[in-house]
């Protein structure tokens, strides 16, 4: 049985090295490797084709929020297939799950927000963004509002828009990005780039490089700033308590739209329904993806502002944009289903009071680990800094690639962590239980004293 498993990995390895291109990856590197083959899962573990049962610390990629295996989920799924597969929203036409959809983010989002645009992907809903606030400004009779304001090193997507607003260096070399028009802030990165200013100095100073950036480039040329709440892919950058608030003031004396990227925050990971709500911000634009079905089908949307809907909708005429898959009938009713489980099981009160707090307790306990510089995050998402100096606040060459090692040393023994630089980074499944918590964070530590032991011999 486990020769015939084994074999079974390898034959799909190679068809796999064979005939598909993978993401954000090096192929060649790959296909010396061999690619680990997932075949199913169930509320926070996946099993891979050799029978190892692994926690899945990332929810996938950030969004199986409501964990693996629910039927819930599957049986809506079928049921509209049968009922109405796809029906387009293009041309006069609507259809229940779309409609139902809306209104329920209508209510889970903040009051000023009634209005739902959607989407397949976090990235389209990034390029919605351009094309909306451009669009905004531009009926509002000042089309010369047209610059966007984003960070270095956020994450918004991977499509030539979102791309463009993010702030990868890695993806803007390849492609000629960013587009014309978008510019990069300073992030609120204080492990690594506070300096000797303590961590509130160093969000003020941050938060207020979108100031110097309005004022450098004139307000009436701006459009908007764009930024997630809590940097996901960029390595769980939580910002300094000073950040927030100062560009909420900024945002407001100044006349430009505020968009939060919900695509990683949104749906509970915080504790509260949307990072928005945990920060007391004010966005005219939310954007969602992921946790918005969990990932159990592509869906996601810009969330308007009743102000910037109502001149979409009053004066705006026809907004020419959209895709064939808008509003999919079966996304947007496993989508609903997703938000009522949250709801019906009080999983995002559960983040709130219980998990993520207890979460948050037990991996910084790992901060007394010697090679622990700081571990930070909120609710569910937490990132653990990896240093050589923790006194210096200084990594490891780069060469050495030990956040690499380290997740690969958590992957053999069964948790899947994120190395973002040497950052490890964790997002588990909203419905992770204290018992399942502490066997994740002592998995964390010994793959910690794993890659200890391989530094120091
Ligand atoms: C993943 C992500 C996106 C892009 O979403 P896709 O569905 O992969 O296109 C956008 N913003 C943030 C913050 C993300 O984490």
């Amino acid at each position: 049985m486990d020769g015939f498993r084994a074999l079974a990995t390898e034959e799909l390895q190679t068809l796999d090295n064979n005939h598909h291109l993978h993401p954000f990856t090096d192929s060649k590197v790959l296909h010396d490797i061999g690619t680990r083959i997932v075949t199913h899962a169930e509320g926070i573990y996946v099993w891979d084709s050799d029978g190892n049962r692994i926690i899945d610390g990332m929810a996938g990629l950030w969004c199986v929020n409501v964990g693996y295996g629910r039927e819930e989920l599957a049986d809506t799924a079928v049921r509209q297939l049968r009922q109405l597969p796809y029906y387009n929203t293009f041309f006069m036409t609507s259809h229940p799950p779309v409609i139902d959809l809306s209104e329920q983010l209508a209510k889970v989002t903040p009051a000023s927000f009634n209005h739902i645009f959607l989407t397949n992907s976090g990235s389209e809903a990034n390029d919605t963004v351009i094309r909306m606030v451009r669009q905004y400004w531009s009926i509002r009779g000042k089309p010369e509002k047209s610059v966007i304001i984003s960070r270095h090193n956020a994450y918004h997507g991977s499509t030539v828009g979102a791309a463009s607003l993010g702030g990868m260096h890695d993806m803007h070399v390849q492609g000629g990005l960013p587009i014309p028009d978008i510019r990069h802030i300073q992030q609120p990165y204080w492990y690594q780039e506070g300096g000797d200013l303590n961590p509130d100095e160093f969000g003020l100073k941050a938060a207020q490089a979108l100031e110097q950036e309005i004022l450098e480039v004139g307000e009436s040329k701006i459009a908007a700033f764009i930024a997630e709440p809590i940097q996901g892919a960029g390595g769980v950058i939580v910002p300094p308590d000073s950040y927030w608030p100062e560009i909420s003031r900024i945002c407001e004396q100044y006349e430009i739209l505020l968009v939060v990227d919900e695509v990683i925050c949104g749906f509970g990971r915080t504790g509260k329904w949307f990072a928005t709500d945990y920060y007391d911000l004010k966005p005219d634009l939310m954007v969602m993806a992921k946790g918005l079905s969990s990932g159990y089908l592509p869906i996601a949307c810009v969330a308007v502002s009743d102000s910037v809907a109502e001149v979409l909708i009053e004066i705006g005429g026809e907004f020419a944009h959209g895709f064939t898959y808008s509003g999919h009938p079966v996304s947007c009713a496993v989508a609903a289903e997703n938000i009522r489980i949250l709801q019906r099981e009080k999983i995002i009160e559960n983040v709130d009071q219980s998990t993520g707090p207890y979460f948050q307790q037990q991996l910084r306990n790992l901060e007394s680990h010697p090679l622990v510089g700081e571990v930070r995050g909120i609710g569910l998402i937490a990132g653990i800094e990896i240093v050589e100096d923790k006194q210096a606040r200084r990594r490891f060459d780069s060469e050495l690639k030990v956040g690499i090692r380290c997740r690969d040393f958590a992957a053999r023994r069964g948790l899947i962590m994120r190395a973002v630089r040497d950052s490890m980074v964790l997002s588990p499944p909203l419905i992770i239980t204290k018992s399942q918590i502490d066997d994740l964070v002592d998995i964390a530590r010994d793959s910690l004293d794993d890659i200890l032991h391989d530094l120091n011999n």
